[in-house]
């Protein structure tokens, strides 16, 4: 049996979707479990769309969620070079090769051609695949059309039989016939090459044995079935994965919030969060397997398992790893990711009732000099344990300190109230809030003054 290898293919045009870190990590996941390679592939043969910048944020997206790739543009390896934009030259030899063996041909036509042509196999009812006008050109005409300056682009032909079957990973047997497949381009107007052609063979000659990527690409795969058979080459076993889509349905956008891995970052999730979210987006883990350190995943994951169904992204359940990643982070790590200089004693307080660094920001204000106003449900508590309480809290609070146990005790006395009665409306006036880090920690970090001031001013 020979080693199982995955790869991850962005094209550097754009940030990192969250949909696309999912199959990066699943074809990551795949080659660690089965202690084959992972390698990373940047598809950038658009060089009016790729940027430098991109790629660079790719690659630290990938290795911030905590992913690590065995050959890459980066790291080099057997298959260099990694970008396509570089891979000029192994292409040209194939095309050389799939137009000696008459398997691609010249074409001329131009835009408007081709739209007209779409447009006249719609009115007929037909699908709109190329029409094959070019597949017949003699070599007279060729050369009358290069002699008008035409620029011609490569068009792989699709033979008239030709019936690809091939057992998909995820969805299973698949057939398609040459009638649904017309003849599609392989180098471009250019020179560069074209998805369908750079895509395939770059599986093939990298040694990549099985691909998992998103379902839109379902029905490019026996064009690039055809088109390795006609080369020669060994084509990967293929699975394409259900897309991720939003609460409402449809393909996860910005529109949804946040869609790149780039954002959720920013917002201050925290890699392995993700990493044991995207775990269950359309991998049905098994339900007893709570939360994995990363080195723990690959031997949890179940290629079986992935879902043709589209996956729902639901940020309630990107929160309950989130705080599970946070219970975990040592003190230190957890001041760091907040922010700013946040004590110790801080850190302590705010550690389980933030998700994002920026929930904190309640909690600075709430330690500020100057006390917060009460929100609603607070006022209404305050309103309802009346002034005496507050009277009553400030003689406790002069008489025991800022020790909470000792606090109430005094204050039971004091006022007659215990359990949610006493604590609820001093915790009201002290944060301005019903709810929140705990009180004994907070009243310690609060000063006496403070204390004193946010009391007095109910009392
Ligand atoms: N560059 C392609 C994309 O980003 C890769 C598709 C694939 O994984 O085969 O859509
Ligand atoms: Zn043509």
């Amino acid at each position: 049996m020979s080693a199982v290898v995955t790869r991850f293919a962005p094209s550097p045009t754009g940030s990192l979707h969250l949909g696309n870190a999912r199959t990066a990590f699943f074809s990551w996941l795949w080659a660690r479990r089965s202690g084959g390679r992972f390698i990373l592939r940047i598809e950038d043969t658009d060089a009016e769309r790729s940027r430098d910048e991109h790629r660079a944020a790719l690659l630290d997206d990938l290795r911030w969620l905590g992913l690590d790739w065995d050959e890459g543009p980066d790291v080099g390896g057997p298959a260099a070079p990694y970008a396509q934009s570089e891979r000029g030259a192994v292409y040209a030899e194939l095309y050389a090769r799939l137009e000696r063996a008459g398997a691609a041909y010249p074409c001329y036509c131009t835009a408007e051609e081709l739209e007209l042509s779409r447009r006249l196999s719609r009115m007929a009812g037909q699908p709109p695949r190329y029409a094959g006008t070019c597949r017949a050109l003699g070599s007279a005409e060729r050369a009358q059309r290069e002699r008008a300056g035409r620029r011609p682009t490569l068009r792989f032909a699709v033979p008239a039989d030709a019936q690809v079957e091939f057992v998909d990973l995820v969805h299973g047997p698949q057939r398609f016939v040459a009638a649904d497949i017309g003849d599609f381009i392989v180098r471009r107007e250019d020179g560069t090459a074209a998805f369908f052609f750079c895509n395939a063979v770059d599986d093939s000659l990298m040694g990549v044995t099985h691909v998992l990527r998103g379902d839109d690409h379902l029905t490019n795969t026996p064009r690039q079935l055809l088109l390795l058979a006609a080369l020669g080459l060994r084509a990967p076993a293929y699975g394409h994965v259900g897309l991720l889509v939003g609460a409402d349905g449809a393909p996860l956008s910005k529109r949804h919030g946040s869609a790149s891995v780039r954002e959720f970052r920013e917002h201050g999730y925290l890699g392995a969060a993700l990493l044991n979210h995207l775990f269950r987006l359309g991998h049905a883990a098994d339900a007893e397997i709570g939360w994995l350190e990363r080195d723990q995943m690959p031997a949890h994951f179940r290629p079986e398992h992935l879902g043709r169904a589209s996956a729902r992204f639901e940020e309630s359940q990107l929160v309950h790893w989130q705080k599970e990643a946070l219970a975990r982070l040592p003190a230190e790590a957890f001041g760091r990711w907040l922010g700013g200089d946040a004590s110790p004693e801080f850190i302590e307080l705010v550690r389980h009732n933030v998700v994002l660094p920026a929930d904190a920001a309640p909690w600075r204000a709430v330690l500020a000099a100057e006390p917060p106003a009460l929100d609603v449900e607070a006022a209404q508590v305050v309103a309802d344990a009346g002034a005496p309480f507050f009277a009553a809290a400030a003689a406790a609070y002069e008489e025991a300190g800022a020790d909470l146990k000792a606090l109430a005790r005094a204050l039971a006395q004091r006022s007659g109230r215990k359990g949610a009665a006493l604590y609820m409306p001093l915790r009201a006036a002290l944060t301005g809030r019903t709810h929140g880090p705990e009180l004994g920690p907070l009243l310690k970090l609060l000063t006496s003054e403070s204390v004193r001031r946010r009391l007095a001013r109910y009392a």
